[in-house]
């Protein structure tokens, strides 16, 4: 079959047409062929991957899932496009029969989202993640949810039915003026704490399920030193926190594809990464010092929802 061409980034007939804007993002509609992909690497520990969208309007610099674009164009505009998987629950229906037909007694784990933010701002009219939140219900599954966005408030309803729910919720970190550096294009930080603590304080633990609650700090930002023992006071809402260096330097593929933006916004901050008094072990040490009681993970073992 051959590739498809999306309008707008192709010099050839575009078989994929710019279905709407939506604010600056050229959104495309596309039916999947399978919603419920194989997980691997740091999330192995899981069944299954969801990702409603491919493409993600936040656009962090430093996201290792422009490396999947379709082509070089994509990538280099990464967050002003998304395509979305107009079929998702149809087929999420379907493979989840089939997954209970092989596996009667056997709870799915699954890990929305691995490439994509499933709620970032198009989902507020989509609602593509919210239809599978209702096709999952009633299989199941063990779930967690990655995302940095507000916008999961609006799902609370269902998010208190499931038994085996994680939210981790990314925010990495406690200064917006770095966040802004790093990820203009996202929800403030005040924004991302107030949806974990609407979260946690509107479910009513008689008649709902009061989801595990992280903060993922992955990787690891700069907070300046004027906001850092507020942030670590903050992330006490968590039961967990997960911390991951910025992109170690080794030659794994996912390093190689860190994008030159955010590199150059990293040596902005070297001076943080660098000290001995911040950077990662200072940081992680804050974290262990100054909150008793929560879990601090680091890299793939803080991803999995036990
Ligand atoms: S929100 Fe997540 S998936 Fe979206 S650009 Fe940022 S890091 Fe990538």
């Amino acid at each position: 079959m051959s590739k498809a061409q999306y309008e707008g980034y192709t010099d050839q007939a575009a078989t994929k047409l710019v279905r709407e804007k939506f604010g600056d993002t050229n959104v495309y509609a596309q039916n999947a062929k399978s919603i419920l992909t194989k997980a691997s690497g740091f999330i192995a520990a899981y069944d299954f991957t969801i990702n409603p969208y491919r493409g993600c309007q936040y656009g962090c610099s430093y996201c290792y899932a422009a490396a999947f674009s379709p082509n070089n164009k994509m990538r280099h505009d990464w967050g002003k496009w998304v395509i979305f998987k107009e079929n998702s629950a149809d087929i999420l229906e379907k493979e989840l029969e089939n997954w209970y037909r092989k596996n009667p007694h056997l709870s799915p784990k699954i890990y929305m989202s691995s490439v994509t933010d499933p709620y970032q701002p198009l989902e507020s009219k989509l609602q593509l993640t919210r239809r599978l939140l209702e096709v999952m219900l009633p299989y199941r599954p063990v779930l967690v949810i990655q995302t940095r966005s507000p916008i999961i408030t609006r799902d609370i309803d269902y998010l208190q039915r499931f038994q085996h729910l994680r939210i981790n919720m990314s925010i990495p970190s406690g200064s917006e003026v770095v966040r802004k550096d790093f990820e203009p294009r996202s929800p403030s930080i005040k924004a991302r704490f107030n949806a974990i603590y609407k979260i946690k304080h509107s479910i009513d633990s008689l008649k709902g399920f009061v989801p595990k609650l992280s903060v993922t700090i992955t990787p690891l930002l700069p907070t300046l030193p004027t906001d850092e023992s507020d942030f670590i006071q903050k992330l006490a809402i968590a039961d967990r926190v997960v911390i991951q260096d910025f992109h170690p330097s080794d030659q794994r593929s996912l390093v190689a594809s860190t994008r030159q933006e955010a590199k150059e916004i990293k040596n902005k901050y070297a001076w943080w990464y660098d000290s001995k008094h911040f950077g990662y072990l200072q940081f992680k040490e804050k974290l262990v010092s100054q909150l008793p009681g929560i879990e601090i993970k680091e890299g793939k073992a803080g991803f999995t929802y036990e």
